[in-house]
């Protein structure tokens, strides 16, 4: 099988070994969830619910805000016992509902009542015979997001407008980022539910042609999924070369079908495609068969520090101090606890923060080394313009940001670049070229904003 691949990108050192291996375990319920508003791209849910309220597992405790937004589902049954500010493990602070599991009912229940109740379930749909529309609408209403990371509200995508037909659904089962194998243990473990999703996400768009794209690091899983689709002319599982970042979306599209997507504003949609993670489709499934909302997803927990580094499944909510336990605790007191992979990760403060749907890892990493605090000048070497996979000229553009040039960086596309980090990553002076970039696209939004 040909290896797919795009222009640019690195490799950095995998470490996916330590988990890669190993089924996923189901952590047990915790006693308290945290579940932050803002859990998705686009407008934070809206709590339906009060403080002192008893909640069954799965019911709606915060409508979506808007039409790109998202509903939240009870992860737990339980009371709840604060909607107030807490730490979000994306780096901000935003409104959250948190949950606290209770033994016995609530004293005003009618004599005899069982605790904790039956969870919440939406009535189960059978694809085959469910509209299309009804369809979405399920994915709307269990509050599924993009579980690779991205966090979009799953129905969006699936609603192109009809200005923009779409002929190919891309399942992306890259997981391109060192350390993480959650996406490859769903893949293995739960391939029944993502070919399901993958059919249900297809039947939704109406597409006759789907790519499954997969890095070669993982011969199993596509071993896996293509004997799942072998007879089925429309779905093609395609091996990837292993190269960051090969899960990016729109580095995922070039590789398996040559298309570009434009720069920014330009979406997937305007080439035709809808690309959704494996673990995603897994969850279309159970939302749609199943009726079981968006409460759990499977977190991979490494680095150097974690005694025993795992794929967890776990109840959305659950603080990251319980994976922890879950995991032996720590060997050595990490110098970094990053959210994410290590190249596009968060750096997080505190094990308080909660597990929310774009968590695909947790990782203890070793501090930075001296030389990677302390960035020497540019040597002008040319590797960052060599790899940026979007052909921008990363050290050029932080020459202006230096200088103090935000037009000049914006005139050399600084608001394209998607911050995989591969630039920063690939330089032999340590420059935070990916940290001055973030900073001006913050800063050309805002002024942006300032002009409307
Ligand atoms: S962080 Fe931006 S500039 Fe650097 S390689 Fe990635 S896309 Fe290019
Ligand atoms: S890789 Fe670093 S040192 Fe080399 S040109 Fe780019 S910014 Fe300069």
């Amino acid at each position: 099988m040909a290896r797919r691949t795009f222009r640019g990108g690195v490799h950095p050192e995998e470490h996916k070994d330590r988990t890669a291996g190993r089924s996923v375990e189901t952590m047990p319920l915790p006693g308290r969830v945290v579940l932050p508003l803002r859990q998705h791209l686009g407008a934070p849910a809206k709590a339906v619910v009060k403080v002192g309220q008893r909640v069954a597992e799965g019911e709606v405790v915060a409508e979506a805000g808007g039409y790109v937004s998202a509903p939240i589902h009870a992860p737990i049954a339980g009371e709840v016992t604060a909607i107030a500010r807490h730490r979000h493990p994306g780096g901000f602070t935003t409104d959250a509902v948190v949950i606290e599991a209770r033994e016995a009912p609530p004293a005003d229940a009618p004599e005899g009542a069982s605790w904790p109740p039956e969870p919440v379930r939406m009535p189960p749909l059978d694809p085959d015979r469910a509209s299309p529309e009804d369809l979405r609408n399920r994915v709307r209403d269990a509050g599924i997001v993009g579980l690779g990371g991205a966090t979009f509200p799953t129905h969006v995508k699936l609603a192109p407008p009809p200005e923009k037909p779409v002929d190919t659904l891309v399942i992306n089962g890259a997981e391109c980022e060192p350390y993480l194998t959650c996406d490859h243990r769903v893949m293995l473990e739960e391939t029944d539910l993502v070919v399901d999703g993958i059919r249900i996400l297809r039947r939704i768009l109406g597409v006759d042609r789907v790519l499954v794209g997969i890095e070669d690091n993982k011969p199993d899983a596509i071993d896996r999924l293509s004997a799942a689709f072998a007879g089925d002319p429309a779905v093609s599982v395609q091996a990837c070369r292993v190269k960051y970042p090969q899960g990016a979306e729109k580095q995922l599209i070039r590789a398996l079908t040559g298309r570009v997507v434009p720069a920014p504003p330009g979406l997937p949609m305007d080439v035709g495609v809808v690309v959704q993670n494996v673990a995603t489709a897994a969850a279309v499934s159970r939302a749609v068969r199943q009726g079981i909302p968006l409460i759990e997803r499977v977190v991979t927990v490494s680095g150097p520090s974690i005694a025993e580094p795992k794929n967890l499944r776990v109840r959305i909510g659950t603080p990251l101090a319980d994976l922890v336990a879950s995991c032996g605790g720590l060997t050595s007191p990490p110098g970094r606890v990053v959210m994410g992979g290590p190249m596009m990760g968060v750096a997080q403060v505190d094990l308080e923060v909660p597990v929310v749907k774009g968590s695909s890892g947790f990782l203890f990493l070793p501090a930075p080394s001296e030389e990677e605090l302390w960035p020497g000048p540019c040597l002008r070497c040319g590797r960052c313009v060599d790899i940026c996979p979007l052909g921008l000229a990363p050290a050029i553009i932080a020459w202006h940001l230096e200088a103090g040039d935000l037009d000049g960086a914006e005139r050399l596309h600084v608001r394209d670049c998607m911050e995989c980090g591969s630039c920063a990553w690939v330089c032999p002076a340590d420059r935070y070229l990916v940290q001055w970039f973030r900073i001006a696209k913050a800063r050309l939004h805002e002024r942006n904003n300032q002009h409307r």
